[in-house]
């Protein structure tokens, strides 16, 4: 193991322990850096360790046991023993390493958190209906969606509501009438919402990451998605939802900046400037595919859930 991965280890340990910054340490660092030069120079090496299934850490029976680092790095200082005492006190590197591949998807937050803080990218809004409408007079041409588009569809809902719900892009039913969700998959949107408890023009604001229809319905293409962007960003800086609803694998990958699928995405909770999502199916493939169905009713459950951890579930109509 070279030094970088052991410096990253141990610093991630020291994160884990709530302990002092090692680069405030000076002395400390110069001790583990001199104690890593000697643990190479002497060419010890540490064996492996393995993980058993009950989650210990084992040495493979044909290595010999591992030398203990005061061992490998042999120092006179009393700190440095200390030191190296506390070094040895924490979790397994085999362990660590792990937790740290398991963080590294950085979007996942843990699940139905308590409070959620506003958006740290914008100031509060104080009049969310005037603000949403200065932006919906200002439109959007600057794509060429806008060549081909009936409608420019903006959104729909109340622009106090604590929930978000962002679909792909409009249909054709929805370039004709300027709404979002208004066709069959739209129909399907609302049962789905009423189904736990949420009025679609009361209790959330729907929109989509594209505002323009593309052509014949194709899916968005990135540079399309890149340019509406913005504008999305700012309804959301606007409203401030508290939690938001993400249908379908465009809406996701956007607002998340990830690329997985949905089946693993569904059932987690992720963070989206510090307002918790969660991903669904779109209604489209619920009409395409009904096994997706079941799992969806559950997803809707969870996200139910959610917000009734986080106290807005059932006060929704109140503010
Ligand atoms: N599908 C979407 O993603 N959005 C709509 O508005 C309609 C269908």
């Amino acid at each position: 193991m070279n030094s970088r991965t052991l410096f990253g280890i141990y610093f991630r340990q020291q994160a884990e322990l709530a302990m002092p910054d090692m680069f405030g340490a000076g002395p400390q660092l110069q001790t583990l850096v001199r104690d890593e030069a000697a643990f190479r120079v002497a060419g010890t090496r540490q064996p492996r360790q393995t993980t058993s299934s009950s989650g210990h850490t084992a040495t493979p029976a044909s290595t010999a046991p591992p030398p203990k680092l005061s061992q490998a790095a042999p120092s006179s200082s009393a700190g440095s023993t200390a030191f190296r005492n506390r070094l040895s006190a924490l979790r397994p590197v085999s362990q660590l390493v792990a937790s740290a591949e398991t963080r590294r998807p950085a979007a996942v937050v843990p699940p139905l958190p308590a409070i959620v803080t506003p958006s740290a990218s914008a100031a509060p809004v104080a009049d969310k209906r005037s603000a949403l409408a200065m932006l919906y007079r200002a439109g959007c041409s600057t794509c060429h969606l806008a060549t081909t588009r009936k409608s420019f569809v903006f959104g729909a809902g109340n622009a106090e509501a604590r929930v978000m719900v962002i679909g792909e892009a409009p249909g054709h039913e929805e370039d004709l009438q300027g709404l979002p969700f208004v066709g069959p998959a739209g129909k399907l949107l609302t049962t789905m919402l009423a189904a736990i408890d949420l009025d679609r023009t009361s209790d959330v604001f729907i929109t989509n990451i594209l505002k323009c229809r593309p052509p014949g319905n194709r899916n968005p293409e990135s540079a399309e998605i890149i340019t509406c962007m913005p504008l999305l960003r700012k309804q959301i800086d606007i409203i401030r939802p508290a939690a938001i609803l993400l249908l379908g694998r465009i809406a996701a990958h956007a607002i998340l900046d990830i690329t997985e699928s949905i089946s693993k995405m569904r059932t987690r909770v992720f963070n989206y400037n510090d307002i918790p999502c969660m991903v669904i199916y779109h209604p489209a493939a619920l009409l395409r595919n009904a096994e997706y169905k079941r799992p969806t009713w559950e997803d809707l459950k969870l996200f139910q859930s959610m917000l009734a951890s986080m106290g807005i579930y059932g006060s929704l109509r109140k503010e």
